[in-house]
């Protein structure tokens, strides 16, 4: 092994923007592989419900073109993403312009931050929500305000606004890491209190599982289009089930995404990435079954919850957030399940006594439940 040594040097420490002494690194679900290494599970044997991907993998149609476009991967992707942004405009009803693609919608988070705030503004979000919008505000210096709730309540963003007068509002519907949702009724009411000068952000990333479960919660990009500051994303990386490719984007009236495209690095997905998105935007039936099999799943998590007399929070996404009261430790349990290889989410760096387990596949959930019992009741 290269054994490395300290060579000491005159002057001062380097030094790092002011900005990083504040941010803790994001905590990404782990990994199958970490449980191989450090508990020698076979890969098989290993149940991942830590990072909501789609348990059916992705469509299967996407898989094919992947394989068949392998020999582009020398080539840079087509940069205006004509096709992608074609089959999104007809999707949602929009044009070309009106769209941004980003390596997930988190790069699209990232742009929006660096488009917008400036040292010492204030972004504002509710209590417990998406982990990025704090680290990329805070990479900006500004301020972090939430709400009381870790529901988005209208009167509490209201309130915050009017205090703090946040330059950014992020309202995730529905949110990460709770599964909860905000009705479009509320989301509008939000919008329509707050200025021009305030961009308010709708993350989507699970909007697809929040229509199939009520009508009431559905928010297209087309209902927020005619605001010039309110921003729509959504990403490939859930009900699509393409995470590993990275493929996100944003949709906003035209002047927005064009400042926003300042932010943009050239080529931000790859050509195989690309690929991957166009051919999703073709299988709408992949999400359908998903969705479909989704709906049957999680009815087992709500029963299992009330069977062993513990609460859950409804859910709108592909996840379940299980709330233990003080006979139940989240940190023991998700430990726990990890030494017997289910990954599952603690939440306990969010400050709850809470475990966010995505829904899997009816295999996984019978193992999931019989290693709960076992380790947790
Ligand atoms: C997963 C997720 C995203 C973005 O995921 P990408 O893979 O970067 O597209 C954005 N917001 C929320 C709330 C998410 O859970």
């Amino acid at each position: 092994m290269l054994k490395r040594v300290t060579i000491f040097k005159k002057g001062n420490p380097m030094q790092f923007n002011n900005a990083l002494k504040d941010i803790k690194t994001y905590e990404a679900g782990k990994p199958i592989e970490l449980v191989v290494r450090e508990f020698g599970i076979a890969p098989e044997h290993v149940v991942k419900l830590a990072s909501n991907e789609n348990p059916k993998g992705c469509s299967p149609k996407v898989a094919k073109a992947i394989a068949n476009n392998a020999h582009k991967a020398f080539l840079y992707p087509d940069d205006s993403f004509y096709e992608l942004k074609s089959a999104l405009s007809s999707r949602f009803d929009v044009q070309d312009n009106n769209i941004i693609i980003g390596a997930g919608s988190d790069q699209v988070l990232e742009f929006i931050a660096r488009a917008i705030l400036q040292e010492n503004d204030s972004v504002l979000m509710s209590k417990v929500t998406f982990a990025m919008y704090e680290i990329y505000a805070k990479q900006m210096g500004a301020k972090i305000i939430r709400t009381p709730s870790y529901q988005h309540k209208v009167d509490e963003f209201i309130e915050a606004y009017n205090k703090h007068q946040p330059k950014i509002i992020y309202l995730c519907t529905p949110n990460n890491p709770t599964g909860d949702a905000t009705t479009k009724e509320d989301v509008l009411a939000i919008i329509n209190a707050v200025s021009q000068e305030t961009l308010v952000v709708v993350d989507g990333a699970y909007m697809e599982y929040a229509i199939a479960k009520d009508e009431a919660y559905r928010i297209t990009p087309n209902d927020l289009i005619g605001f010039e500051n309110v921003i729509y994303l959504g990403t490939f990386s859930k009900a699509y089930g393409l995470g590993g490719m990275r493929v996100g984007y944003g949709i906003a009236n035209a002047p927005l995404i064009h400042e926003l495209y300042k932010m943009r690095p050239p080529f931000n997905i790859s050509t195989l990435s690309l690929v991957a998105g166009i051919e999703a935007c073709k299988d709408e039936e992949f999400v359908e079954e998903s969705i479909a099999l989704h709906t049957q799943e999680i009815v087992r998590y709500e029963a299992f919850a009330k069977a062993h007399g513990f609460e859950y929070i409804e859910s709108y996404t592909n996840f379940i957030t299980y709330l233990f009261d003080d006979s139940m430790n989240s940190t023991h349990i998700s430990d726990a399940l990890l030494k017997e290889g289910v990954i599952i989410r603690n939440l306990a760096s969010y400050g709850m006594n809470a475990v966010r387990i995505t829904i899997g596949t009816p295999k996984q959930n019978d193992r999931f439940f019989e290693i709960f019992k076992k380790v947790a009741t």
